[in-house]
């Protein structure tokens, strides 16, 4: 249920509605807008009904959510602008999220954050602990990589996304991350979902390899529904029939979680595309469709990354790329969210 408050309604009748829905066992997730609070109430439906709200002090009215996944739906409230590191996020605020694959070494990772701060990026990435295909391939520094993500982030001042796998490596990555990227392996993870609801730590979600908008919209349900509202959303490309690239990046995925959800929509078009040429192009087309931000993967020496070199932009373009998203972001009414004043 969603309980709209009337914009005249008090602070006091809103703290009175929010202990009435958890005297009925119920949780209660209020989201103040620029005119009128809104709170999502998520429990036993029967429950909630027999406390008849609309008649409260301070109630609007009473909406039926109709989709399984309440606090992520759009009918919820407009658009989700928060806060990272003193970046915005959502609505108007265009984030990019660059760096490399994975972090390889000192020379290699800050080399690369200084350039991602010299061009104007957002955030900083770094996986420290990678989810590979094969057992035998590199899976990451671990804590190692952690501790020059944290020299990075105290030397750029860039907010970290950085990867976590396994929930029992959740303390030390939540030292260093400002966002915790789930990564599209993981999007089902339910365990870790919950968990990294709890942590309180801005999520980064990746789609599965396979994964419906349906699937992806209730997976971050489990990290909403544990009070945890920064919550992005990741179109990482998806399976298809096609082989000529590495995942098909479904662009359509951006309009259509627009209409489903508030949830900010960031797009990878380095792990869709597999190929450095294919980036560009797909980034645009990211940036034209409306996407909140992209996340890609750049490298001081692509030709000699450890993971993923094929798809990495070079270092030294980077900051020509970023100009053009700009650009693009800009028709589809973005700014680009940079260095806070
Ligand atoms: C990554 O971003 O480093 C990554 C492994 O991506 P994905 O989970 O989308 O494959
Ligand atoms: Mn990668």
């Amino acid at each position: 249920m969603m309980i709209v408050m009337k914009p005249s309604a008090t602070p006091e009748e809103v703290q009175a509605v929010i202990a009435r829905i958890e005297s009925a066992g119920a949780k209660a997730h209020p989201s103040a807008g620029d005119e009128v609070t809104v709170i999502g109430a998520v429990g036993d439906r029967e429950h909630i009904a027999r406390l008849e709200l609309e008649g409260h002090a301070g109630v609007d009215r009473v909406v039926p959510i109709l989709k399984p996944y309440k606090l992520a739906s759009a009918q919820l409230r407009d658009r989700s602008v928060f806060e990272i590191g003193g970046r915005r996020i959502g609505g108007e605020h265009f984030a990019m999220i660059a760096g490399p694959c994975t972090v390889e070494s000192r020379e290699q990772l800050l080399t690369s954050a200084d350039a991602m701060l010299e061009a104007g990026a957002t955030m900083f990435r770094g996986g420290a602990y990678k989810p590979r295909t094969s057992p035998y391939a590199f899976h990451g520094l671990g804590d190692d990589g952690l501790r020059l993500l944290a020299e990075a982030k105290e030397r750029t001042g860039l907010p970290i996304v950085t990867e976590l796998m396994d929930v029992r490596d959740i303390e030390p990555v939540i030292e260093v991350a400002d966002v915790i990227q789930i990564g599209a392996r993981n999007m089902q993870n339910y365990t870790l979902l919950t968990e990294v609801g709890r942590a309180g730590v801005p999520v980064l979600l990746k789609r599965g390899l396979s994964a419906t908008l349906d699937e992806l919209l209730n997976a971050s349900e489990y990290i909403l529904k544990e009070g945890n509202e920064k919550v992005m959303l990741c179109e990482r490309g998806i399976r298809t029939f096609e082989t000529a690239y590495r995942f098909t990046l479904d662009l359509t995925a951006i309009p259509v979680l627009k209409e489903l959800t508030h949830l900010p929509i960031v797009v990878d078009p380095s792990h869709a595309a597999g190929r450095r040429a294919l980036v560009e192009p797909l980034s645009l087309a990211a940036a034209a469709a409306g996407a909140d931000g992209i996340i890609v993967e750049v490298h001081p020496d692509p030709d000699n990354a450890v993971c993923d070199g094929p798809q990495q932009l070079r270092v030294d373009e980077f900051a020509e790329y970023l100009r053009k998203v700009e650009q693009v972001a800009a028709i589809a009414g973005k700014v680009l969210s940079g260095v806070p004043a």
